[in-house]
């Protein structure tokens, strides 16, 4: 096995006991990327000379006899609407195709004292708007396991390019599934934490009440590690929890015997994939044979969750996007005024999806609509954040399909903006509630893969990654 194709633990064991080098490895890297890069895409920005700078930096600490935290010179790749000091951070728009910014984002803080090797930005839906990557102003991604398929999105780049070898782990963000779904498209896993366990200081800003950074790894394992590097409570978000973050390793044991799981039946919907509920019902009888007890839950207002999203999100979007107006950064259009240049900088520098969502976000929040459309959505999202609590008095996490579907053709739905919205429905109401959920492999269909989506109690990312550790380590969920 090649060395990009290794989790961030067998590679951060061969670097401890000095069987490889992290030039070494970031070079295989480097070099997969320039086999496969041309056909996957993932990237929008690589950042080579700054990789093997760290990685040098890494392998002369090593030398020293220092030891280094777990992800030290270990290569990943960062979601481009996470604020990167000195290197370029888009969101995949021409609104921010040239914005450097002058700060990191916290996590990324956070990381930099982990010593992790950057390789680059990786591409995204404009603004994290979509589920497909299409969206995205410079270029789509391709799944690696199909090249005629999206990677899913909006963290598309991230999932391929850890899924491709071009990564070995990498962050995303997920507003409504946008970590759990490319996760579940690429055979990898995804971890939403609980709405202000990871602060969102320095992500750029999409639907500020549900926006949460979160890793994207190749196993359970490398996400408990990630998680323990970026989780915390940080003054600068005024959201997020100030709670002590637990060792997330501890909770890598298989022992789920007496675990009630939930099983909702809202989130087997019409029109999904007969394949996909096939192997969601065969990954529920293998956690009741490892122990779990199983017990069917309802939660009768998840089919109103994806209507009250497209409220709650664009109504969001079309606020924090206001600041885009050509005169503080980003793109700016000449103008006969300042009006015209407002109208022209917009017009020119927003992708057609965003475009739609500021729209129906102010259409929502105007005047004489905001009632019937914004407040109800806010008394819809209250009502599947209660389908949560009553159904978590009952068990300790809840198990449903990551996405109705597989991996959808290129071009398969981006005329057709409804059932791309769809396609959120078993993720988007995690966001609206603001607890944990993890996606992880649990089978194929043809030479696609399904992800089985474990849902827990507000900080209980513990418990999440006990499960899938637990369910992970059965084997065989990936050899399609
Ligand atoms: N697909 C959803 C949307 O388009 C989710 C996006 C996200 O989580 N960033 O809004």
């Amino acid at each position: 096995m090649s060395l990009y194709q290794k989790t961030a633990h067998e590679l951060n064991e061969l670097l401890a006991t000095k069987q490889i080098s992290s030039v070494e490895l970031t070079n295989d890297l480097l070099a997969r990327m320039d086999a496969v890069e041309n056909s996957v895409q993932a990237y929008v920005t690589e950042t080579r000379e700054l990789a093997l700078a760290q990685a040098q930096a890494v392998d002369a600490r090593i030398a020293n006899g220092e030891t280094l935290p777990f992800l030290a010179g270990i290569p990943a790749a960062i979601k481009d609407n996470i604020c990167t000091k000195g290197i370029k951070t888009t969101c995949s728009s021409k609104m921010l195709a040239n914005f450097v910014p002058p700060y990191d984002a916290t996590v990324m803080e956070k990381l930099q004292a982990v010593n992790p090797v950057m390789l680059g930005k990786v591409n995204m839906d404009e603004f994290a708007m979509g589920g497909s990557t299409e969206n995205s102003a410079f270029h789509i991604t391709r799944n690696p396991w199909d090249l005629t398929a999206v990677p899913g999105g909006s963290s598309g780049g991230s999932a391929a390019a850890v899924a491709a070898g071009e990564a070995i782990w990498a962050l995303g963000s997920d507003t409504g599934g946008s970590i759990r779904q490319p996760a579940s498209f690429c055979g990898v896993v995804g971890m939403k934490p609980t709405y202000g366990r990871v602060s969102r200081y320095g992500l750029v800003a999409f639907a500020s009440s549900l926006d949460q950074i979160g890793p994207i790894t190749r196993d359970v394992t490398d996400c408990a590690h990630v998680m323990n590097a970026i989780c915390g409570h940080d003054h600068r978000d005024s959201t997020s929890i100030n709670a002590d973050v637990p060792d997330y390793t501890k909770s890598l044991v298989c022992d789920i015997k007496g675990l009630k799981i939930g099983l909702p039946k809202e989130y087997f919907v019409e029109g999904m994939d007969a394949e996909v509920e096939a192997s969601i019902r065969s990954a529920v009888k293998e956690l009741e044979a490892l122990g779990a007890e199983i017990v069917e839950v309802s939660m009768p207002h998840t089919q109103y969750a994806v209507s009250a999203y497209y409220l709650v999100a664009p109504a969001e979007a079309s606020s924090n996007l206001a600041r885009y107006d050509g005169v503080s950064f980003g793109h700016r259009a000449d103008g006969t005024d300042i009006v015209d240049m407002y109208k022209k900088t917009r017009n020119e520098a927003f992708g057609p999806e965003v475009k739609r969502r500021i729209m129906l976000g102010t259409y929502a929040l105007s005047a004489g609509y905001y009632d019937a459309y914004y407040l109800k959505s806010l008394k819809i999202r209250t009502l599947v954040k209660q389908d949560f609590e009553r159904a978590f008095e009952k068990v300790d996490i809840l198990v449903t399909p990551t996405a109705p579907t597989t991996a959808f053709k290129i071009g398969g739905m981006i005329a057709d903006p409804i059932a791309m919205y769809l396609q959120d429905v078993c993720t988007i109401p995690v966001n609206l509630a603001g607890v944990p959920a993890i996606s992880v492999p649990c089978g194929f269909a043809g030479k696609l893969p399904i992800g089985l989506q474990m849902i827990g109690k507000p900080l209980a990312e513990d418990t999440l990654i006990r499960a899938a550790y637990t369910f992970d380590r059965q084997g065989g969920h990936l050899s399609g």
